[in-house]
């Protein structure tokens, strides 16, 4: 009997992307093996976490890494890590950061909301947010005005589809900071596949999500410069205590990251887009139905299918009541679009959405 049968759950073809409400992502059958037999075991949770830090250097060039809850709570110790600085006292003391540089600057664009807002996130390690600009933008001058503010503990920034306005420049932005001694950090939860080159701007701490690209269990993956990183692995006996990792979420985690140098990457982004394509051609094929292949606008090597219909709205809303349920990506109805990721999908799955499409639309 399938797990969705047992426990009475939707079967679901998820083509919205690494999406939180729909379980992110899909694991290997190599990463569900490791996670298997993780968790009848015990260990030293403290070596687990070395080479969790050993793995995400090497591949990430950092000087080391750290695994946490997820991204979110990585958020929160990433910020704690900055104000803190390892001192016990004050990793102790939060969230009450009396005493400690406790301001935190964003660029107003860069306030997301990916289930909650991360002004939240950053909110919870005890800081407070010094918003930077508008939500149309932020220039250097506006940034550097906040960052010359007093009690600065870092920068954050953000690179993810979800900002809005002007794109910032990270790293003019990452250097205004550290010509102040200001450390900086930037959320990259949906961007595994670049984070080599998100550190490549400077920053000091770089956040991803395994759960997404990388389909590990759910956890956060930090890189970045030892001693921040050992701050952020301290919070763990403070506030970071609900934030910890599983240990069956590190060793799914080298798992994956083991999976994902085996992997030829050209090889894996030909075929996504060869997939892509022959989705785009079928869908053109419906009537009064244009499909276009549109590329991540962030530079990650991930194309979507674009779909223009009539009525995107009901299409997408009958495509989810249907069984099974199929979701798409929905931000842009009102303006006729219909936006799909492939990546998890099968050619059962594929085509299942395709001969839905054509019910729902003809
Ligand atoms: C998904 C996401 C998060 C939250 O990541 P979790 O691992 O689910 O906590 C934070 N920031 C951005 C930009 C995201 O896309």
């Amino acid at each position: 009997m399938s797990i969705h049968d047992r426990y009475r759950l939707s079967v679901v073809i998820n083509a919205k992307g690494t999406y939180t409400p729909l379980g992110v992502s899909r694991s290997s059958d190599g990463v569900a093996e490791a996670v298997a037999q993780a968790l009848p075991e015990f260990f030293v949770m403290d070596e687990l976490g070395d080479r969790a830090s050993e793995a995400i250097a090497q591949l990430t060039g950092a000087q080391a890494g750290a695994v946490v809850h997820c991204t979110a709570a990585g958020i929160t110790l990433a910020v704690a890590a900055t104000m803190t600085g390892g001192d016990p006292r004050r990793t102790a003391a939060l969230p009450d950061a009396t005493d400690m540089p406790n301001r935190v600057v964003l660029p107003a664009c860069q306030v997301i909301d990916y289930g909650h807002s991360n002004l939240q996130g950053i909110r919870l390690s005890g800081a407070q947010v010094d918003l930077a600009g508008d939500e149309n933008g932020c220039t250097a001058a506006e940034l550097e005005d906040e960052l010359d503010g007093p009690d600065v503990a870092c920068l954050m920034l953000v690179s993810s589809r979800l900002t809005r306005g002007e794109p910032i420049d990270l790293v003019a932005a990452v250097r205004a900071a550290h010509r102040r001694g200001v450390p900086a950090i930037i959320d990259a939860a949906a961007q595994f596949p670049r984070i080599a080159d998100v550190l490549a701007t400077g920053a000091d701490l770089v956040l991803v999500s395994g759960q997404k690209y990388l389909g590990s269990p759910t956890a956060g993956l930090v890189a970045g410069s030892w001693p921040l990183v050992q701050a952020l692995r301290a919070q763990e006996k403070g506030i970071g205590r609900g934030m910890k990792p599983t240990k069956e979420a590190i060793v799914g985690v080298l798992a994956a990251l083991e999976e994902w140098q085996a992997v030829d990457r050209v090889k894996w982004e030909a075929d996504q887009l060869a997939k892509v394509e022959e989705f785009v051609a079928a869908a053109s094929r419906i009537p009064d139905v244009i499909a276009e292949t549109v590329q991540d606008p962030t530079g990650l090597q991930v194309s979507r299918v674009l779909l223009k219909v009539a009525d995107a709205k009901r299409v997408a809303t009958e495509l989810e009541a249907g069984t099974p349920s199929i979701y798409v990506m929905t931000d842009r109805t009102a303006e006729g679009e219909l936006m799909l990721e492939l990546i998890p999908l099968d050619a059962d799955e594929i085509a299942t959405v395709l001969a839905r499409l054509w019910a729902v639309l003809t």
